[in-house]
């Protein structure tokens, strides 16, 4: 399957994707996790996209092109894959499907995960994330077991300096501003099904898993 997950940031993109990546056996890829990978390593990458995300603005489209070209020419693409946080911009969409078309393939589902503001504002201010392997967790709707403490692999979980306060209102613009378009984008090419995120984690994923058609 070749999916796009789109909505706000902390509509619970990643959390679903890692959920499918593992159900339908394909790779889940990240912008952000490959941003914040490069940050962590000290890249130039890093260095650049930091500017940019410190503030809850957008990578510029080349940069982020750039990396995703180099990741779905990896093999483990050829049997699919699953956006997280890519497409954000309609030129990036335009990019995407001609880099589809020369790789004589195409798209079979955008799913649209959509949540209000005003939760997505309580989502990311209680959001903590393991640096170490990338779990995300919430001090509420789905605390780790140790408190603080990831479960997967023991590591102390964090705050994402951009689920701070001011940057997550920055962040909830630029989606509106530059990302929301892509949801009519993909609407008028007939690819877009949406779910409403729930408050419990388990509710959206089985209606993510209906919607899909993924048992
Ligand atoms: P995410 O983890 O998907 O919320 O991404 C974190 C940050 O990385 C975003 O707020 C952007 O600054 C940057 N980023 C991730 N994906 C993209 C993208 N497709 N285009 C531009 N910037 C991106």
């Amino acid at each position: 399957m070749r999916l796009i997950i789109l909505g706000a940031p902390g509509a619970g993109k990643g959390t679903q994707a890692a959920i499918l990546s593992e159900k339908l056996n394909i790779p889940h890829i990240s912008t952000g996790d490959i941003f914040r990978n490069s940050i962590r390593m000290g890249t130039e990458l890093g260095k650049e996209a930091k500017e940019y995300i410190d503030k809850g603005l957008l990578v510029p489209d080349e940069l982020t092109i750039q990396i995703v070209k180099e990741r779905l020419n990896k093999d483990d693409c050829r049997k699919g894959f699953i956006l997280d946080g890519f497409p954000r911009t309609i030129p990036q969409a335009e990019y995407l499907e001609k880099a589809l078309e020369e790789m004589g393939v195409s798209l079979d589902v955008v799913l649209n995960i959509h949540v209000p503001d005003e939760e997505i504002v309580k989502r990311l201010s209680g959001r903590r994330v393991c640096p170490n392997c990338g779990a995300s967790y919430h001090v509420l709707y789905n605390p780790p077991e140790v408190e603080g403490i990831c479960d997967s692999c023991s590591h102390k979980v964090v705050q994402r300096e951009d689920d701070k306060e001011e940057t997550v209102k920055n962040r909830l613009k630029t989606y509106h501003d530059q990302t929301e378009p892509l949801i009519d984008f993909y609407r008028n090419k007939g690819k877009l099904v949406t779910v409403v995120g729930q408050e419990k984690l388990e509710d959206t994923t089985s209606n993510v898993l209906k919607a899909l058609g993924v048992s």
